[in-house]
């Protein structure tokens, strides 16, 4: 017996046959109709599509034989893939001296007879076989040589099939993959985004909204309240002799007394008040749907709030100036003058205490 060599492209080959995807998958109707076919129309007892892998030929269908796989080297298909070109013909396999004493011929099931028609796939590769065997020596017409050709080229046409839709399969994987790995690159951005804007819309030492969060804000309410016609208020708190709390404790201090302040007002604000820190020590509370008295109520409340709280080194006390947007204002900056007026006149006044805008 002599067993095929291996032919000269095998990696190559091997390589494509891996592309299918084909070795060890269920049996098909598409294939075992194929193999029926071409038993049925050679007159033949056994007919099989088989593929010649590394150390074996394994069956994807068969008929009048129940192996599924055998070792590659007593396959017949071994060595009719070496001529891609032509289909092999075995007449009487004891009289052939590469099959005389194949243990398949020289015991059961007694091949006789082989004609396999290899499977040449698109890149040049011979896969493996249509291959009719019978158990007498046979002789194939033309007619049924042809049919055997066009029928393993029917087999070629359904192995491309199948890898069409493998590939298809892999790439709407992977593009679903890739979306999904975009849309979660676009979450962590949002995130990130959002975390930016926080972060550039708020005071590093109080938490508090910034001076830019403010100028923002108050232009949104001011519109708001000039387009419904409903008041809105607005605070603007100094800390007094603030300097002097600095230049007597330390900076440290200072900065403590500064984030008390922003906690007070934070917890003395209602739902719709916005609360931001203006500037070094000046903080402003925007109070939407509020009018002069309500706004002055709130003050006089803050301003009590702070005087009365604990103070670690010494009491801190802050001016309110309180102004309340009326129709002849014309921009927000005229409300935020305003109150910037009226805390001026509190500062005048002797701090510690809550001074209104005169009304025009
Ligand atoms: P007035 O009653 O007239 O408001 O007097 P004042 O001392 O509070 O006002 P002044 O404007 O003279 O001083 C404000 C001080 O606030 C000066 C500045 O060093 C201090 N300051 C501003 N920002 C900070 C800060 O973030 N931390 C600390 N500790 N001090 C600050
Ligand atoms: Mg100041
Ligand atoms: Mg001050």
């Amino acid at each position: 017996m002599t067993a095929a060599r291996i032919p000269d492209n095998e990696d190559r080959r091997l390589e494509s046959l891996a592309r299918y995807h084909i070795v060890d998958t269920l049996a098909e109707q598409a294939y075992d109709d194929i193999a029926q076919i071409a038993s049925q129309i050679c007159g033949t007892n056994i007919a099989l599509v088989s593929f010649v892998d590394e150390k074996r030929q394994w069956f994807k269908a068969k008929v009048g034989i129940d192996l599924s796989e055998t070792p590659r080297d007593i396959a017949f298909c071994a060595h009719a893939i070496l001529d891609p070109e032509n289909l092999m013909l075995v007449r009487d396999a004891p009289e052939d001296v590469r099959f005389a004493d194949n243990p398949f011929v020289n015991s059961a099931p007694y091949i006789r007879f082989y004609a396999g028609a290899p499977l040449v796939a698109s890149d040049g590769a011979a896969l493996g076989t249509l291959c009719v065997i019978d158990y007498q020596p046979r002789v194939l017409s033309d007619m049924q040589l042809d049919m055997l050709r066009a029928l393993s080229r029917q087999v070629v046409a359904q192995l491309e099939l199948r890898r069409a839709l493998f590939e298809l399969n892999q790439h709407v994987r992977e593009r679903a993959a890739y979306e999904e790995r975009l849309e979660a690159y676009q979450r962590k951005l949002e995130s990130i985004n959002a975390l930016l804007e926080a972060d550039s819309q708020t005071d590093k030492l109080t938490g508090l909204s910034n001076r830019r969060h403010f100028d923002e804000v108050l232009t949104e309410e001011f519109d708001r309240a000039k387009k419904r016609g409903r008041p809105l208020s607005l605070l603007l708190l100094d800390i007094d002799r603030f300097k002097a709390l600095n230049d007597s404790f330390g900076h440290s201090v200072g900065d403590e007394a500064l984030k008390h302040v922003s906690r007070l007002l934070e917890e003395n604000k209602r739902l719709p008040d916005f609360v931001a820190r203006y500037g070094g020590e000046e903080f402003a509370v925007i109070l939407p749907g509020t009018d002069e008295e309500g706004a002055e109520i709130l003050a006089e409340r803050i301003r009590k709030g702070i005087q009365n709280a604990s103070w670690s080194h010494r009491p801190v006390t802050v001016s309110i100036g309180v102004c309340t947007y009326r129709v002849s204002d014309h921009s927000p900056m005229q409300l935020v003058s305003t109150a910037d007026e009226a805390l001026y006149r509190a500062k005048s006044g002797g701090r510690n205490r809550v001074e209104r805008c005169h009304l025009d």
